[in-house]
């Protein structure tokens, strides 16, 4: 996957599938990672606001600034910000410090895991601080990636460290978050099917700027209707100048896979609804008996993928697949010379093997 400047730049349309942020993303790093110039169209058609909103943007500088690459079509300057058309040519990746800002409550997570397959298959190791939201509905918070996303990314080969240096909730956003990300030469394949029966369960509650007690009401309701000892619950109280903000989140740790919920906090809703609705979250999940939930499915989909383009097997067991995993494979076909195979019963059984000559 040595970055090649003659390649051919291809054509990806973002309004395939679920047509949203996720195709963006995932095009940026693979056409980063493996040297492919890309022309992205409709650029998040499927959303109600399309085009790229502030947290792309600074994806796509980001993944720019860390691959060398040449970008036209999307700039911040007038309506460039909800760009729908970019094309984006790959020069040659480069680890170094790095500092991005998406600027609104925008996912410092998404943009991180963006930049990640760039920077592991970089020449040097890499820091990197980004600001923006990091607990946002519809993204995985901070603790999504330290306990869920970058376990099973060592896996595949690179080590990378995340720590919270603030929390941006939404929709102020104003978080910070450091990427300590230590390169390999070459990814592995690795396989979660097995779903360990026992798990150890951990429910974090946070405020910020908002009285304790609506996380010690939200971990009342989940131990009232939980069986799990008192040592699993944690109440944080933090002050973000950027505050208000509440989250509560239930991790289910397994021996080979660690899970992880969350409910937001929202005015005019009781903290007892937010954290039945969390609860409801996790019992479908343990419902299903599977290792890896609906959104951890979708991510590891990059290096298992990046991992088969290099000739290592890699599959997981999930339920029934969302539509950003079916886009997400889609988008991983078009780039890698890699087969999956999607097997599907009463799971789903995902599989990434080199492709056949
Ligand atoms: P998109 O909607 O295309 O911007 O993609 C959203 C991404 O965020 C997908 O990779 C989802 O798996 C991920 N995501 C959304 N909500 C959560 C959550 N609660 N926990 C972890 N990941 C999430």
């Amino acid at each position: 996957m040595t970055p090649s400047p003659t390649q051919s730049r291809i054509t990806i349309d973002g309004a395939q599938g679920e047509g949203g942020g996720q195709i963006i993303r995932s095009s940026l790093a693979l056409s980063a990672v493996t040297g492919t110039p890309i022309r992205l169209e409709n650029i998040r058609a499927g959303r109600k606001k399309p085009g790229l909103l502030r947290q792309h943007l600074t994806a796509v500088r980001a993944a720019a600034e860390v691959s060398g690459a040449s970008v036209s079509g999307a700039s911040v300057s007038g309506d460039q910000l909800r760009s729908s058309v970019l094309e984006f040519t790959p020069g040659t990746l480069q680890g170094g410090d790095f500092r991005f800002a998406v600027g609104t409550a925008g996912s410092t997570s998404l943009v991180a895991q963006t930049l990640l397959p760039a920077l592991a298959s970089a020449g040097e190791s890499s820091t990197v601080t980004l600001t923006g939201g990091t607990h946002n509905p519809w993204a995985p918070p901070t603790d999504f990636l330290q306990r869920c996303y970058l376990p099973q990314l060592a896996k595949a080969g690179p080590r990378v460290d995340v720590s919270l240096t603030r929390h941006g909730f939404y929709p102020a956003g104003g978080g910070e978050i450091r990427l300590q990300v230590q390169p390999q030469t070459s990814w592995s394949g690795f396989e979660l099917l097995d779903c360990e029966p026992t798990f150890t369960p951990k429910v974090t509650a946070i405020v910020s700027k908002l009285p304790r007690g609506i996380a010690e009401r939200q971990c009342d309701t989940i131990r009232r209707k939980s069986n799990w000892e008192n040592a699993r619950y944690e109440m944080i109280e933090v002050d973000e100048p950027t505050g208000p903000g509440n989250v509560v989140m239930i991790e289910i740790e397994r021996a080979s896979v660690t899970e992880l919920f969350i409910a937001h906090g929202k005015v005019g809703v009781k903290a007892e609804r937010v954290a039945r609705s969390l609860l409801k979250q996790v019992r479908a999940h343990l419902g299903r008996r599977v290792p890896v939930g609906e959104y951890l499915a979708d991510q590891l989909m990059m290096p298992m993928g990046l991992a088969a383009a290099q000739g290592h097997t890699s599959a997981f067991r999930s339920g029934p697949l969302s539509m950003h995993s079916q886009t997400h494979l889609a988008v991983l076909k078009v780039f890698l010379p890699i087969e999956i195979d999607v097997q599907e019963d009463d799971d789903v059984i995902v599989r990434f093997r080199p492709q056949v000559a």
